[in-house]
């Protein structure tokens, strides 16, 4: 198993699919990609080769995503290769185009979906994604379940001023649609944490989850990024519609919180590695000079082993971007600039 020099496993790979989107989300981190790029992107053949390395090396985690991964037609093709070589192969989808292909995806081996949701109020979803879209994005959940992928998650990146005072109404809207409600923190580089937009924007969610913690009913941790998952029963009065509601019955609703923000216990258990839809293995969203390209030489034929070599040379690179940190173990990984 892949192990950084500060002993974190890495055992989850985000990959890149695309770079183009069919939204303009104000607040988007694009995952960590420059806008433009004179490289072309992985295909589906070097998208499967990559993977295969990354199996091989105790890897067992794989999330798509993009841009807007569904806008990439061999989508099916590539989860039909991935799949069999990853216990759990996900996709983080805005959902727009998932009600023809839900079904086709769960076939492929697709297991389960985050469907990005900011609000269920049309005017702010609007102003959010920059795209008219929610009606089409809401079939995409409901295709979702019908297709049988599980869990459905609902991300829902927080921000003040637009969809803040809206997390009561994605409760109801998650509970009633069988689906977890996933309260996302807006996360910037150090940099631009001081900026005005972000200043104006963001809001902390530790007020938040504090009350989730004395209303829920159970709380679980996760191991990755040690995020905290609470059962929350609906305010009386707020039936959660056709009476789903989460794993805990009708009137309940499951809430996992990402907020990685100042927050050295997310950093301290990261198990992810990202791989840029041109062919970068990324060892963290903000550490964007620290990359390592595989693409290269992959093109010009490098062995398995070789490829091998760059896996571990880019998670030598990994180090948490949100210290309070964990000590370095001696003798693992050897820095940067140390790879082949
Ligand atoms: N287009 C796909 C989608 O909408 O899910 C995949 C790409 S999108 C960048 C992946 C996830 O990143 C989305 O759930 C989005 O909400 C989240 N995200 C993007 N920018 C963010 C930011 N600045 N802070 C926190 N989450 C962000």
């Amino acid at each position: 198993m892949l192990r950084d020099p500060c002993g974190r496993p890495v055992t989850n790979l985000r990959v890149s699919v695309i770079r183009e989107c069919n939204q303009r989300c104000l607040y988007c981190h694009r995952e960590g990609e420059p806008a433009r790029t004179e490289r072309e992107r992985l295909s589906r053949e070097e998208l499967g080769r990559v993977a295969r390395v990354a199996a091989s090396l105790g890897i067992g985690k794989l999330k798509l995503t993009g841009g807007e991964p569904l806008l990439r037609r061999d989508l099916p093709g590539i989860i039909g290769d991935l799949a069999p070589l990853f216990g759990d192969v996900s996709l983080t989808t805005n959902g727009i185009l998932l009600p023809p292909l839900a079904a086709r995806l769960k076939e492929a081996g697709l297991g389960r979906v985050n469907i990005s949701l900011d609000s269920v109020d049309p005017a702010t979803y609007a102003r959010m994604t920059g795209s008219d879209r929610l009606a089409e994005a809401v079939e995409g959940v409901r295709a979702a379940r019908r297709a049988g992928l599980s869990p459905v998650k609902l991300n829902m990146v927080v921000i003040r001023g637009e969809n803040g005072s809206q997390i009561p109404q994605m409760m109801r809207f998650s509970a009633s649609e069988g689906a977890v409600l996933q309260l996302i923190e807006l996360e910037a580089p150090k940099g631009r944490l001081s900026g005005e937009w972000y200043s104006e924007h963001h809001t902390d969610l530790s007020d938040v989850e504090r009350e989730l913690a004395r209303r829920a009913v159970r709380t679980t941790t996760r191991r990755m990024h040690h995020r905290r998952k609470y059962v929350v029963p609906l305010r009386p009065g707020s039936p959660p519609g056709p009476g789903r509601g989460g794993k805990e019955g009708a009137g309940t609703v499951e809430i996992e919180i990402v907020r990685p923000v100042h927050n050295s216990e997310f950093c301290q258990n990261c198990n992810r590695l990202r791989l840029s839809s041109d062919g970068r293995l990324v060892p963290c969203l903000f550490r964007g000079d620290r990359g390592v390209d595989i693409a290269g030489p992959l093109r010009r034929g490098a062995t398995d082993g070789e490829l091998a070599g760059l896996f571990a040379c880019a998670v030598s690179r990994r180090e948490p971007y949100w210290t309070g940190a964990p000590a370095r173990v001696p003798g693992r990984g050897r820095g940067l600039g140390a790879c082949p």
